[in-house]
C-alpha cells in the first residue's frame, strides 16, 4: 500500500518512506491510498486476543512493508508490562450501563500521546533499516508538556534514533518538568528555553529549515526527523483501540456483532479523532463521531458551520493539550470526504495560510454532518464535570476527559440518541492535581509532586507508579538556553 500526499496525488511513498518522512515535501500528510476494510470475522477474532495481538493485527492492514510478526514484537514490548500498569493497555471503565471511558494513560508518561509514542519510535527505526538509510535521525521537539516526555520516553535507548526536546523555561507544570529533567536514556538531551511555547516552537522550525545546519549534520552522519502528530505512524497505533473497546463491549456482553457504538474524543490537533474515523471507514460499526472541544472551540463552529476560521482569541485553559487553533489532521479528513480530491484540499490549505480561514463545499459540510457532532465545554463545565463525576460515579477524571464526558451529555440532550457510547480518557487525573482538587473541593496545599500525595489522600486512588517515583529520581538535565542559541544546543548534542 502506497502513502499519497493530500495535497497531490502525484506523490507516493511506501509506509516505511512515509513513517521516516512525517510529512509530505510538499506540506501535505501522508495518507494511505486505500482505507483497508474490516469484516465480523475479522473482529470476532480479536475478542480473545491480547492487546499487542489485536494491534499488529490492526497495523499490518496498513503497513505491507512490516511482516506482522515483526509489528508483534514491537507491539509486545511498547505495551509491556515494563511499560504499561494494566495487560488490556487501553481497558474500558464502565460508567453506566450506556457509557464507558476508554482509559488510555495507563502507559509510562501517564498521558495518551504513549499509545502512539511507545510504537512509533521502532516503526521508525525499522524504517531507516527498510529504506537502506545510513544516517541516524534526531528527533526535535518543542512541546508545552505532555508530547515531550512522551516522545523521549519512546525514543529512549532506541537504535539510530536520539532526541532533544526544548520546552518553555516558565510555560510547563511543576510535574511535567520534573518528568522532563529526570528522563533516563543515552539518546536524550532536554533544553529548557527562555520565553514561551512559541518561542520554543520558533526555535525548532528555524532549525529544521538552517541548510546549513543541514549540512553540517549531513556530514556527522545525522538528518532532522519529527515526532509529532502528523506522522501517520501516530495515527496509525491509535486506530487499534478503538477496534479494541468494540471487541471488549462484545466479549462482555454490552454489544452484540454490529451493533453501534458512538465515541466521544477531546480533541486537539484532530489526531485522536481522525483515528476514530478510520475505525469506522474499515468497517466498525459506529454510529457518531463527538467532537468535543475546551473553550477553544474552533471545531465546534467548523462542524455547524462549515466554515474553519481561526481569526479569534486564544484562550489558555485547564485542558492545554487542546489549547490549539490550527487541527492540523483536519486535512487527512478533508481528502476523504473530498472524495479524494487533493486540488479541493489544496485549495483549503492555501486559504488557511492566506486568510486564516476556509469554507467547504456543501458536499463536505453534508458529509462531515452525517458523521460528526461537535460541543464544547468551558473552564467552569469542566470543574464541575469532575466534581459530579467524583460524586456520582467515585471516578476520578482529568480535565480533558472532563470536556469528553460533558460534551456526551450534552449531544444526548441535542439528540436524544440513546447509542452505547465510549468517550475518551487521554491523561491521568495525576497529571493535573491542582485543578482535580479544586474540583473535588479540597483546595491544594503545596505544589509539584506535593501534590500527588494530596490528592491521593484526598481520594484514595492510586498515584501513578512513574509519578510517584519523580520525588526520588536524579536531575540529569539543567540546560538552559535563550531562544536565538537553540542551534548551538542542536549542534552541540549531536557533536
Ligand atoms: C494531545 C492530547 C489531546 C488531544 O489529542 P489530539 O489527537 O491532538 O486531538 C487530548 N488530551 C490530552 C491529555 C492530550 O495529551
Amino acid at each position: 500500500m502506497k502513502y499519497l500526499s493530500t495535497r497531490d496525488k502525484q506523490i507516493r511513498l511506501s509506509a516505511a518512506e512515509a513513517i521516516k518522512m512525517g510529512l509530505s515535501r510538499d506540506g501535505g500528510l501522508l495518507t494511505p491510498e486505500t482505507i483497508p476494510v474490516i469484516d465480523e470475522a475479522f473482529i470476532k477474532s480479536l475478542i480473545p486476543a491480547p492487546y499487542p495481538v489485536r494491534a499488529a493485527k490492526v497495523m499490518a492492514l496498513y503497513l505491507d512493508d512490516y511482516p506482522e510478526a515483526e509489528l508483534l514484537s514491537f507491539a509486545g514490548s511498547a505495551y509491556g508490562a515494563d511499560r504499561f500498569d494494566t495487560p488490556a493497555a487501553a481497558p474500558l471503565r464502565k460508567v453506566d450501563d450506556a457509557t464507558y471511558c476508554l482509559e488510555l494513560w495507563h502507559g509510562p508518561t501517564s498521558a495518551f500521546k504513549d499509545m502512539a509514542l511507545q510504537m512509533l519510535p521502532r516503526l521508525l527505526s525499522a524504517a531507516l533499516v527498510k529504506t537502506g538509510e545510513t544516517k541516524t535521525a534526531c528527533i526535535l521537539v518543542a512541546t508545552s508538556g505532555d508530547t515531550g516526555k512522551a516522545a523521549m520516553e519512546g525514543f529512549a535507548d532506541v537504535p539510530r534514533t536520539s532526541i532533544m526536546v526544548f520546552y518553555p523555561k516558565d510555560g510547563v507544570s511543576e510535574i511535567q518538568e520534573a518528568q522532563m529533567v529526570t528522563q533516563e536514556g543515552g539518546n536524550v538531551g532536554v533544553c529548557a528555553v527562555v520565553g514561551n511555547f512559541d518561542d520554543a516552537q520558533a526555535g525548532v522550525k528555524r532549525i529544521f529549515s538552517d541548510t546549513a545546519i543541514r549540512d553540517t549534520l549531513d556530514k556527522r552522519g545525522v538528518f532532522l526527523s519529527s515526532a509529532n502528530s502528523i506522522n501517520w505512524g501516530r495515527i496509525l497505533p491509535q486506530i487499534v483501540y478503538y477496534i479494541s473497546a468494540y471487541c471488549d463491549l462484545l466479549r462482555d456482553g454490552v454489544l452484540v456483532m454490529g451493533d453501534k457504538v458512538n465515541f466521544c474524543v477531546p480533541t486537539g490537533n484532530f489526531g485522536d479523532i481522525l483515528a476514530a474515523y478510520y475505525a469506522m471507514r474499515m468497517g466498525l460499526p459506529v454510529g457518531k463521531l463527538i467532537c468535543a472541544s475546551n473553550r477553544n472551540n474552533i471545531l465546534t463552529d467548523f462542524l455547524r458551520t462549515g466554515v474553519y476560521d481561526r481569526n479569534r482569541k486564544f484562550y489558555t485553559t485547564m485542558s492545554p493539550s487542546m489549547d490549539i487553533l490550527i487541527s492540523s489532521n483536519l486535512e487527512r479528513l478533508l481528502y476523504d470526504l473530498s472524495g479524494e480530491n487533493d486540488a479541493e484540499v489544496r485549495g483549503y490549505m492555501a486559504a488557511l495560510s492566506r486568510d486564516g480561514k476556509y469554507q467547504v463545499s456543501e458536499g463536505i459540510k453534508t458529509a462531515l454532518n452525517g458523521v460528526y457532532w461537535g460541543g464544547f465545554c468551558d473552564e467552569r463545565g469542566t470543574s464541575d464535570t469532575i466534581g459530579r463525576y467524583w460524586r456520582d460515579y467515585g471516578y476520578l477524571i482529568d480535565t480533558h476527559t472532563a470536556v469528553a464526558a460533558d460534551v456526551l451529555e450534552q449531544y444526548r440532550a441535542a439528540t436524544g440518541d440513546r447509542t452505547v457510547s465510549v468517550f475518551a480518557s487521554t491523561a491521568s487525573p495525576y497529571k493535573f492535581c491542582d485543578h482535580v482538587l479544586d474540583a473535588i473541593g479540597q483546595p491544594p496545599k503545596g505544589t509539584g509532586t506535593a501534590l500527588l500525595d494530596q490528592l491521593h489522600e484526598a481520594t484514595g486512588t492510586p498515584v501513578p507508579t512513574r509519578l510517584a517515583a519523580l520525588k526520588r529520581k536524579q536531575r540529569r538535565f539543567d540546560l538552559s538556553a535563550e531562544k536565538a542559541d537553540m542551534d548551538a544546543v542542536v549542534l552541540n548534542f549531536l557533536k
